[in-house]
């Protein structure tokens, strides 16, 4: 068997998706979700265990595990197949047909990163590392919690990790595409990162795809720096720690948000797993996509200064557009979320975070801050400060309610309000129009189901349905057409193969005989097969007996008689038949 083939066969499809997607069982053989590749929130996304299939019936998405994987952490089908491999701990085999120069590329930048994490985390331990372990006991942060999250130091010189990648052999173009090194005016290269405690960034799958480093000299001008976006390391889908943190957000159902790495590593080391960060950048609709599919609650905990609040505020916007319901949390005395932790204790976080108030209540209070509240006008003005958050409510009740709770903290007059909702719901209706796909009959669809997973039906049916002219008249004709080759051809009966040798409209058809919902995920049996076989055996000779029924008349009426009698005989042998 082919490598690819022995994967997929002996991966269970359930177990890949559910690490990015929480599944639902919702059928024997199905599992639905809300589905990772469009906003949605209502499940329309299915798994099929039988076929090892995914489909969602909202955006169209499908395919099996390695295009999931694919689509997913967005890599290239060798990356997926070594990734599904390595994780299931099927070796591969030793060949480069699959790698293209891309993919070499990123491979030897993975490679690259995995090194540096290594280089500086041996740093950190040796004698260059004194000032950084320094700082790190400053901050309270313990051997155990800083060799977890992978801390390490990138030294002074500014050479270091230049040496190691010439050592391994790697171009100074890999290296300046790693983003871990510079180039000069002269050519000469050099570390990016120089007299900075090292924090490595992992991709969900937990793999090093860039760093952020954090000064350790008072007077460096830029506290922060982080890796540039390279071929691994695309920022605006990247959450810091999410590797770690999605099963507790799974167990928890939330996701906690702050936003620096030490917030991260103070908040997870004080036992609340569910914790992420944007690192290095503002909140992208993209990092939200990717929390939504752990959970659809969140918890936002940014610093409790003025930058902090304005992050707050835009995250709030994009949360919402997102379907995500958010709760926001600041802390008193103007601590960070760390800084509570160390100072205040893991207990009364906990309690903090479990009693953040719903977003709206936060924004109320920012609208009293700057407004004028004594006025009318102030009010007025904090009221619609408020609107365009409480209008990305999607449930029109629980809008309502808000509306009317906020408008009387803030003391306005609702109604006014409560009508230019009205209308601008009335303006962006749903446009959406579902996918017109034809309906199966249940005769087809049971056939279908039924010929790709049991090969006793496919020997008893299909030489049957290949010789009944009716099966032309199927909507999904071109369906069965293509199975038929691909059994005369002596290839694997399955879904895979199917899906690939049809056109669009027909890969809509199969997803819909066999994915849907309705089909459930169903096991037919050959007896079903059979009664199947002989409706359409009958429906066949109820089309000829009325085709022939009418050449009788035609004959009669053209005075044709010998005809009318030979066409009449033909009818009855028809029918004892
Ligand atoms: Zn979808």
């Amino acid at each position: 068997m082919d490598f690819v083939e022995q994967l997929k066969s002996s991966v269970d499809i359930v177990q890949v998706i559910q690490e990015y997607v929480r599944l639902r069982k919702a059928g024997a053989n199905r599992y639905t979700g809300l589905c990772p590749f469009h906003n949605e929130k209502t499940p329309s996304f299915s798994v099929n265990t039988l076929h090892q299939r995914y489909k969602c019936f909202g955006c169209g998405a499908g395919g099996d595990i390695l295009t999931f994987v694919m689509e997913l952490e967005r890599l290239s089908f060798y990356e997926a197949l070594k990734l599904l491999a390595e994780r299931n701990g099927i070796p591969m085999p030793k060949r480069s047909e699959y790698s293209d120069p891309e993919t070499k590329l990123r491979a030897a930048l993975y490679q690259m990163h995995e090194l540096a994490e290594q280089a500086f985390r041996a740093n950190l331990e040796g004698a260059v590392g004194a000032e950084a372990r320094a700082y790190l006991e400053r901050r309270g942060v313990g051997q155990a919690t800083s060799a977890e999250f992978g801390l390490g130091y990138a030294e002074r010189s500014g050479r270091g990790l230049v040496r190691l990648f010439e050592k391994h052999d790697f171009t100074g173009d890999q290296m300046e595409k790693s983003g871990l090194v510079l180039k000069r005016d002269d050519g000469s290269l050099y570390d990016r990162f120089r007299h900075r405690l090292m924090f490595p960034i992992q991709n969900e799958s937990a793999k090093i795809i860039g760093f952020g480093g954090r000064a350790l000299d008072p007077n460096e001008q830029a506290k922060y720096l982080n890796s540039p976006e390279t071929e691994i390391y695309r920022k605006s889908y990247v959450l810091y720690n999410l590797h770690r943190a999605k099963h507790g957000i799974r167990q928890a159902d939330r996701v906690v948000l702050v936003e620096g790495y030490m917030d991260v590593i103070g908040v997870y080391a004080s036992g609340v797993h569910e914790v992420v960060a944007s690192c290095g950048t503002a909140l992208t609709s993209q990092q939200v996509q990717t929390m939504k599919r752990h959970s659809e609650k969140i918890v936002v905990n940014f610093d409790p200064d003025a930058a902090g609040a304005n992050a707050t505020e835009r995250s709030v916007n994009m949360l919402l557009d997102e379907g995500m319901h958010v709760r926001i949390l600041a802390l008193d005395g103007g601590l960070d979320p760390d800084e509570y932790c160390k100072q205040r204790g893991a207990e009364a976080y906990a309690a903090k975070l479990a009693s953040a108030k719903n977003y709206f209540y936060w924004l109320a209070d920012r609208a009293r801050g700057k407004f004028d509240m004594r006025t009318a006008e102030g009010r007025v003005a904090g009221f619609k400060f408020l609107l365009p958050a409480i209008q990305r409510l999607s449930d029109k009740l629980e809008r309502l309610a808000v509306v009317n709770d906020v408008a009387g903290y803030l003391g306005v007059d609702a109604g006014p309000v409560l009508e230019s909702f009205r209308k601008a719901a009335a303006e962006r209706r749903e446009k959406t129009v579902p996918h017109a796909v034809e309906a199966v009959r249940p005769v087809e669809r049971i056939l279908l189901n039924l010929l790709l997973v049991n090969a006793d039906a496919r020997t008893q049916l299909l030489p049957h349905l290949k010789n009944i002219p009716a099966v032309n008249q199927f909507t999904t004709r071109r369906i069965f057409e293509a199975l038929f080759a691909l059994d005369a051809a002596g290839n694997p009966v399955v879904f895979g193969n199917l899906d690939a040798r049809l056109e669009e409209n027909d890969r809509a058809l199969l997803a819909s005989a066999v994915l849907a919902d309705e089909t459930d995920g169903e096991v037919f049996s050959l007896e079903q097969g059979e009664a199947c076989l002989r409706a359409i055996e009958n429906t066949q000779r109820d089309s000829e007996r009325a085709a022939l029924k009418a050449q009788v008349r035609a004959a009669e009426r053209d005075g044709n008689m010998a005809e009318a009698l030979r066409l009449s005989a033909e009818l009855s042998r028809i029918e004892r038949s």
